[in-house]
């Protein structure tokens, strides 16, 4: 009767704590295996972006990609919860550039059609750089825009024209006040970090930016965090947006 009473303890030990443990793991296995198994192609992204991204070795999607990619090019607005690490760069600027190539511009001083407002320089420079691997193989003319620097080359960047700029606020508004620059032909308006712009105190700068965007774009907005002031401030810029939210990897 010892032996009875051990292997009902052992039942109830495997069932109640061994078993949940086991389908949760193998779920999450399961799920990695198809992420694995996804492919950029399944995104309907073009050749150009493809060897692009096969070049930069990525062989498949991550999450926030995966989600947001078709979004975009179905024309969503969205707020993405995503850190930087996820891959949220390439999330935005990967289904924009296919959108702007789809539709060439053949003016040689082309106002921009998308703009991607960063809260520092770097995060700018960053973002900058992205485009510039991903936008490889096809003909789009981006630039980055900031302050603390002579303002002088942007200045020139800028008159020759260009699809994509890259900005922090306050350096854009400035240029936007000299006339180097105007916002009447955007149509993608990208907001990243939007937490860190809050609470960098750029909301008044942000906000200036929106009152010069045509009301007829598309608005990407993405923030590590979702408080309270965050969630407010996106519905300022946002119509109808899907909610997609991933976790750090
Ligand atoms: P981000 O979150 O956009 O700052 O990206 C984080 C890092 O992940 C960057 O170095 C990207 O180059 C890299 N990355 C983006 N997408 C992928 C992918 N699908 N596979 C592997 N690395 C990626």
């Amino acid at each position: 009767s010892n032996n009875w009473y051990i292997a009902l303890f052992q039942f109830r030990y495997i069932t109640i704590n061994i078993l949940p443990n086991y389908y949760q793991a193998k779920k999450l296995f399961l799920k990695e295996k198809a992420l694995k198994n996804y492919r950029f192609e399944d995104l309907n992204l073009k050749a150009p972006f493809l060897k692009a991204l096969n070049e930069e070795g990525y062989t498949s999607p991550t999450p926030i990609q995966k989600e947001t990619i078709p979004l975009v090019l179905q024309g969503q607005d969205l707020m993405g919860m995503a850190q930087t690490g996820t891959g949220k760069t390439a999330a935005f600027t990967l289904p924009i550039l296919q959108k702007l190539n789809a539709n060439q511009s053949t003016e040689k001083a082309r106002d921009p059609r998308a703009l991607i407002l960063a809260p520092t320089r770097e995060l700018a420079i960053q973002i900058n750089e992205s485009i510039r691997k991903y936008g490889q193989y096809i003909a789009i003319k981006h630039t980055v825009v900031f302050g603390g620097v002579k303002q002088g080359p942007q200045v020139k960047s800028l008159t020759r024209g260009m699809d994509v700029i890259v900005a922090t606020p306050g350096r854009l508004l400035d240029l936007i006040n000299q006339g180097v620059c105007s916002l009447n032909k955007i149509q993608f308006f990208v907001l990243d970090e939007a937490d860190r712009m809050l609470d960098m105190g750029f909301i008044r700068d942000v906000e200036k930016v929106i009152k010069l965007l045509p009301k007829q774009r598309q608005t990407l907005f993405f923030s590590a965090t979702m408080p309270e002031s965050v969630i407010r401030f996106s519905e300022t810029m946002l119509k109808s947006p899907v909610k997609v939210k991933v976790k750090s990897t």
